[in-house]
């Protein structure tokens, strides 16, 4: 029995790697020239430049569990130095208050100080403490809600360039029940939201105190974590144990088309040859696996091209330390659309992670937004752009010693307002070909820790239908892979 995995990002990897583990025969087909997908590190004069993710979230489990069942455990770190992270308002830095969940003040006194609003701003927002239940049954885009209840202000300064800005997506178009539930339960419980808040961070602050006291003399990581010496440390560890495990892991293999034969699954690779399978895995983004299902199930390509994608362009520029005037105490900047321009965050990678450069070398990450024309600039144009955003903002004189362009076509998934309800309809779809199982970041969830927790899932799901003998067919991926060697 064999199963093919489509994609060789993280969700792939890790589906390949939890295969294999099972004494599954697995071959992992990776059409791009190397692994990890999104997870790229390039090694330039001591520089280490994340070109995708930075970290992921150590509050979801599955991300940081995998690190140390790798063996990583000691290699994870969290963020260096002043935590601080500003908003750009009207050309000047702000701090963002302290203790701001994903968006609602966990702390009452840095929200009611903060310079980022004007007291009739602030007394606006206030009036959610007293406002009735507003949330619909059905969902709504997270910026549509928090205009009405806390006003626009808030959305625009603080919610838009922080959630809009980690999903790619304009606020007033990303789906509440796929990026923020939290909110339709602090909400249901709380009415309030600002009540809400605080009661989380009262909750919050006391776990983190029991923490403290049970392991007296342990620094907590933080939120974020990543690997001391790159994230690409992740998928070289989990290629390594799936190797070991026995999984064939395959690059500049593209799968062109997958057709159905009796309880099994023919795929053809782009380089022209076939192969039978008793499962399918396709781990890539979901117009790709559309592609793939256009001809066999177009019920489900139609209802994958349903889940739109956007482009991801990241410009990473070093400077020499004394070339930038600003003390750079913090982790970064966000720039709320009203600033104008196409960037939409920087982040100091040099002060917020330890090793990310020399001393005396300043690495900046700018993030172009993914709205209007702006991603579809030609590179010279967006590199211009960064680094007048960066120059201007940290008083930045001279050239950069190091200037680089990453760009996600058409990849990054968006989670517009129906998220979940287009995702149903996929899976309905899927019921009609239980072979193939799809999983990564179009889905349920576009952190590394949930594509890891997808690939995990996807990967047991097809273990126990081959288990139980319901469905695979005869051939076995043995043959079929020596075939393609
Ligand atoms: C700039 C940027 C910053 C980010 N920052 C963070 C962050 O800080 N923290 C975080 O948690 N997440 C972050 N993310 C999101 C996260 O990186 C991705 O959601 C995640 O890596 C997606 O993994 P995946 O395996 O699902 O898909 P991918 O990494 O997209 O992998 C899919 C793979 O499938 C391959 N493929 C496609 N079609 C075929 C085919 N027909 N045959 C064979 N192979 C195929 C592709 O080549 C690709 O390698 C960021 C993403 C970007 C782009």
């Amino acid at each position: 029995m064999g199963v093919l995995v489509v994609g060789g990002g993280i969700t792939g990897l890790v589906a390949a790697r939890a295969l294999a583990r099972d004494g599954i025969p697995v071959l992992l087909a990776e059409a791009g020239p190397r692994l990890g997908g999104k997870i790229s590190t390039a090694r330039v004069d001591g520089l280490t430049i994340e070109e995708g993710p930075d970290s992921f979230l150590a509050t979801r489990p599955a991300g940081t569990a995998l690190v140390r069942e790798l063996g990583l455990g000691d290699e994870l770190i969290g963020t260096a130095g002043t935590r601080t992270v500003y908003i750009r308002h009207r050309g000047r830095l702000v701090p963002m208050p302290e203790g701001l969940g994903l968006v609602l003040p966990t702390k009452a006194l840095p929200f009611a100080r903060t310079r980022l609003f004007s007291w009739p701003e602030k007394v606006r927002m206030a009036l959610d403490v007293v406002s009735p239940r507003s949330m619909p049954a059905d969902d709504i885009a997270v910026g549509v809600y928090l205009r009405g209840r806390l006003g626009n202000p808030l959305v625009e300064r603080l919610a838009g360039p922080l959630v809009g800005g980690v999903y790619g997506t304009p606020i007033d178009e990303l789906s509440l029940d796929a990026v923020v539930p939290t909110l339709r339960v602090a909400e249901h419980e709380h009415r309030s939201l600002l009540l809400a808040g605080l009661a989380d961070g009262r909750k919050l602050r006391a776990a983190a105190a029991r923490r403290a006291a049970a392991n007296p003399g342990v620094k907590p990581l933080g939120a974020f974590v990543t690997l001391r010496g790159g994230l690409d440390g992740l998928p070289a560890a989990v290629e390594s144990s799936a190797r070991s495990a026995g999984a064939d892991l395959r690059t500049g293999l593209g799968v062109r088309s997958l057709a159905r034969v009796g309880a099994g699954v023919t795929a053809e690779f782009g380089d022209g040859s076939r192969a039978r399978f008793d499962g399918v895995v396709i781990a890539t983004p979901a117009n790709a696996a559309a592609v793939l299902l256009r001809e066999p199930l177009p019920g489900a390509a139609r209802a994958l091209d349903g889940i739109p994608h956007g482009t991801s362009v990241l410009v990473t520029l070093a400077y020499r330390r004394e070339q930038v005037a600003h003390d750079l105490s913090g982790h970064g900047y966000l720039v709320p659309q009203s600033e104008g321009g196409p960037i939409a965050a920087c982040t100091w990678s040099s002060q917020k992670w330890a090793g990310r450069a020399p001393a005396g070398t300043v690495l900046l990450r700018m993030f172009v937004r993914d709205e209007g024309p702006s991603t579809s600039l030609p590179g010279p144009a967006l590199v211009a752009a960064a680094r007048a955003d960066a120059e201007r903002t940290l008083g930045i004189s001279g050239v950069p010693t190091m200037v680089r362009t990453a760009r996600y076509e058409g990849a990054m998934p968006r989670y517009t307002v129906g998220h979940l309800d287009r995702v149903a309809a996929v899976e309905a779809a899927m019921a009609a070909w239980p072979e193939v199982t799809l999983a990564g970041a179009s889905y349920r969830g576009v952190g590394l820790p949930d594509c890891i927790a997808q690939g995990q899932a996807a990967a047991a799901r097809v273990a126990e239908r081959l288990a139980t003998g319901e469905g695979p067919g005869e051939p076995s991926i043995a043959p079929a892979v020596a075939a393609l060697a």
